[in-house]
């Protein structure tokens, strides 16, 4: 039997799987909702589906998702016991950045699922995802830093393909997920952030 979090996680995506809130959807072959453990701790949250991830209606399956597994296995972690999902749950072309209006589209299900699961430490992948939680900051100042927003912790890292680009962005993707682990096990704190006023409300929400 489904567990009420599984329950919920999956009606989220099947209206993912039917929403047509913007443009995306006409070029996907599969929904990409996001896959995972409803009580993870960690919820990864990339920039949207690729060639791989459409083809199979699975998060992170490609290069970049190999990439992920091996940095979870290097940090004890199994896939199993995070959750990892996309700012937009179908597949932009070309793999180009979601636009504003597609992400606005798509925000509630990705708000939904944080309300779902809960984790304790959510990570933006990359510049599209930081972009949702910490507004007007980049990736280069945020990386492998926690920030304290409401009950969670934010914690920016690199785009796993950006490693694949790049070995120096990989080595600081390496050296962030050890300090993610830190932050998990609570050996460091996460820093106080302020958030301007007109961003309070979505905050709220996360
Ligand atoms: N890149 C992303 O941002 N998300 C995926 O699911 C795969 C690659």
């Amino acid at each position: 039997m489904l567990s009420k979090k599984e329950e919920f996680l999956a009606q989220i995506g099947r209206v993912v799987k039917t929403c047509h809130n913007c443009r995306l959807w006409r070029g996907a072959t599969h929904a990409v909702p996001g896959a995972g453990n409803p009580n993870a701790a960690i919820m990864f949250v990339g920039e949207g589906p690729g060639y791989h991830e459409d083809k199979l209606g699975l998060p992170f399956v490609g290069r970049a998702g190999n990439l992920l597994d091996r940095l979870l296995a290097r940090n004890g972690i199994k896939r199993e016991e995070v959750f990892i999902t996309n700012v937009v749950k179908h597949r932009p072309p070309d793999n180009r950045a979601p636009m504003k209006d597609e992400t606005r589209a798509c925000l509630p299900y990705l708000l939904q699922q944080i309300k779902v699961i809960g984790p304790k430490v959510i990570v933006p992948l990359g510049r599209s995802a930081l972009e949702v939680f910490l507004k007007d900051k980049t990736i280069s100042d945020m990386h492998g830093r926690g920030f304290k927003v409401g009950n969670r912790i934010i914690f920016p890292l690199y785009h796993p393909a950006a490693a694949l680009r790049s070995p120096s962005v990989l080595q600081i993707l390496e050296r962030d997920f050890r300090s993610l682990m830190e932050i998990m096990r609570g050996k460091t704190l996460p820093e106080e952030i302020e958030i301007k006023s007109k961003d309070k409300n979505q905050m709220k929400l996360i």
